[in-house]
Formats: structure tokens, sequence, C-alpha cells
């Protein structure tokens, strides 16, 4: 089959790998489409992941089912999530096999989904493989991954309608979770951003206010929007530490800060406005795939106007430039 293969820093291409091989418990899945997400890049970036096939956001057709599968049959239009759990650890000795402390990751320790086909080596209906509503698009069903991070987010901060809260950094995951913000009923949900695409993107999602950090100080924004006040919660998307500064400084007392972007350097803080704001921070890395679902089939989340580019797999090295560089590039979905 074919499939887009790393190279090296920043060089994917397409070529002929082996079909893969159906474990008892897997299922093949043919892909229909498959987004970039920014974690990949964060490994196209650099040499050192050299032979990796990322691709985890993504949907396709069920074409192979393992022979101790039950309830998962051909032809079945799904999205899943794939993850190998060592069974060594701790937490696997437990059974608790998603706390896994060193746990395989479609797309990253075993090939993803930018490929003809690609294997989910434990296929579990509602746990592992979701078979999609008949009204839902191949590319909402890509989406249900990103998407999952922002909801598992947003939900962490236990957000109630009378809360005002922040996104600060507008990748995906910020966009969306200004989505799910919305969808669960938050009335006035601020948005910080750079790029005019993603700022656009912003206001398609719903987003209350929208600051443009390229123009405006974001500090000064929130207050200015809040009546002084800050915010109840800040969901940190952007992983760095200006964002992250900013923070602890638009949280109000007793507000949360969830972070969910990630840090490719450490930070340097002074927790002294934490403990005297009475913060707290709140680690978010999880999904809730079924909660997303509902969603789109509630209509009240859409890929409309957040899906810029499409590529085939033949143009996977372009489509990987195009997310790391266009600068109206939002979320990039390669098409095998
Ligand atoms: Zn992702
Ligand atoms: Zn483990």
């Amino acid at each position: 089959m074919k499939a887009a293969v790393l190279h090296g820093a920043k060089d994917v291409r397409t070529e002929t790998v082996d079909d893969p091989v159906c474990a008892p418990h897997g299922v093949i899945i043919k892909v229909n489409s498959c987004g970039i997400c920014g974690s990949d890049l964060h490994w196209y970036k650099f040499d050192g992941h050299e032979g990796t096939i990322f691709g985890h956001e993504f949907s396709g057709d069920i074409v192979e089912v393992g022979r101790d599968v039950q309830g998962i049959k051909t032809g079945t239009r799904c999205t899943a999530v794939g993850f190998s759990p060592c069974d060594e650890c701790f937490w696997c000795r437990q059974g608790k096999t998603h706390r896994c402390q060193d746990m395989d990751l479609l797309g990253y320790q075993f090939p993803g989904a930018m490929a003809e086909y690609v294997h989910i080596p434990f296929a579990a209906v509602g746990r592992t493989v979701f078979p999609l509503p008949e009204e839902m698009s191949y590319e909402d069903a890509a989406s249900v991954e990103p998407f999952s991070i922002s909801y598992f987010s947003g939900n962490r901060g236990q957000p109630k309608a009378d809360d005002v809260i922040a996104v600060i950094g507008l990748g995906v995951i910020g966009l969306y979770a200004v989505q799910i913000l919305k969808a669960m009923g938050v009335k006035k949900v601020i948005a910080e951003g750079r790029r005019p695409s993603r700022l656009e993107a912003a206001r398609l999602s719903g987003a209350d206010v929208i600051i443009d950090a390229a123009a405006q100080n974001t500090v000064e924004a929130v207050m200015e929007a809040t009546g002084l006040m800050g915010v109840n919660t800040v969901l940190e998307c952007a992983g760095n530490q200006t964002a992250f500064d900013q923070a602890v400084e638009i949280a109000r007392g007793g507000g949360k800060i969830l972070l969910v972007g990630v840090y490719e350097d450490p930070l340097t803080w002074q927790p002294l406005p934490v403990i005297g704001k009475n913060l707290t921070l709140i680690g978010c890395l999880g999904g809730n795939f079924p909660a997303v679902i509902e969603l789109f089939k509630a209509g009240k989340v859409k890929t409309e106007g957040m899906i810029s580019h499409r590529f085939a797999l033949d143009e996977a090295a372009q489509a990987f430039r195009t997310q790391l560089e266009d600068p109206h590039a939002v979320k990039v979905m390669i098409k095998p």
C-alpha cells in the first residue's frame, strides 16, 4: 500500500510500504480522511523519528476484522483510537491499561492513518472503534479526535453558564475548545490568537470576544472585556512561556488554569501569584469520542471553516509544509 513516511526533519515522502496484517483482536480500516495534528508537527520539525507514519485523526471503512473481535462488521464506517499498553507497568498490572505509563500510540510508535490502510491492534466498539451515525461525514469523523481533546479539557474546568472563560492560543484544539465551551452553554468565551485565519475561525466557532495578539495587549484586552475582573477559567492551548504568564495574570481569584498546549520548552515561573490568588492548575490529557459524536449529531459543533486545505496521499509532503508554514492553514486534511 501507499503511505506517507517521515524520512527526517521536514521530509515526508509518499511511498510503498508493506500492507498491514490484522491481529486477532485488531481491525484494518481503509482510510478516507486523516488530519495533520499539531503533535505530528512536533516530530516532523526535527530529526530522530525516521520511519514514522503519522495519523491519529482519521475515519474510514472497516475492511478486515480479526478472528477474536466481536460486534464489528466489515463495511462499517468508523473513526478509531489506537494504542497498545505495555502490559507490564504498575497500572497495566492492575488492569488500568488506559493509565499505562509506557503506551505505544497510533501514528507515533506504530503506523498511523496517513496511508491507504491502518491497523487498530485492539478493536472494541465504544472503546477504540466508534461506528459513525449515518449522517456524519468522513471529515467530521476525522475531526472527532481533536474535538475530543478539547471536550475533555473544557470539561476538566467544570464550566458553568455564567463563567467567563478565555482560550489562549488558537490552534485547532483551542478553536475546537471555543466551540465545545459554547456547546456546553458558556455565555462568554474570549479567544486569543495571532493569525487572521485563526481569528476568523474563532469567530465562526462562536467566540464572544476575539483578541488579536498581533495588535493588542492580551492581558489588557482581557481585563477590559471582563470589567477588570479577569476570567474564571483559562484554557492555555499555546504551550509557551508567554501564554502561561498571561494565563496567571488574567485568571481571577479562585480561578482555574487548564494546561492543554504541548510545551516544547520548560517553564520558568514564580508561583507566588498562583498562591496569592488561590489558583488551581489542571493538567489535561484525554478524550471523549462518544460525547463529541453526540455534539456533531446535535449540530452543536462543526468543521465548516476549520478544514482549510485538502491533499491527496501523494501530496503528503506539501500537506505537511502547508500545515506548518502557510498562514492560511487551519486544519489540513489528507484524503487517501
Ligand atoms: Zn492529534
Ligand atoms: Zn503499561
